[in-house]
């Protein structure tokens, strides 16, 4: 038996404001993050996101 995994979408976002960092996760391969608002959980910062280029590893 082999073990088994799922393929989860994890968002890298910062706040503006306070540079806090946090993380936002879907499963969904279409969802789109610059849809809503999000709300920066150190000060409050309502915003929306920007979602920048991917990052070349
Ligand atoms: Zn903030």
């Amino acid at each position: 038996m082999s073990f088994t995994a799922h393929l989860e979408y994890l968002f890298h976002i910062t706040c503006s404001e306070c540079k806090f960092y946090w993380t936002y996760a879907s499963m969904a391969k279409n969802f789109d993050i610059e849809k809503r608002d999000f709300h920066c959980p150190n000060c409050g910062q309502k915003n929306r996101i920007k979602l920048e280029d991917e990052i070349n590893v």
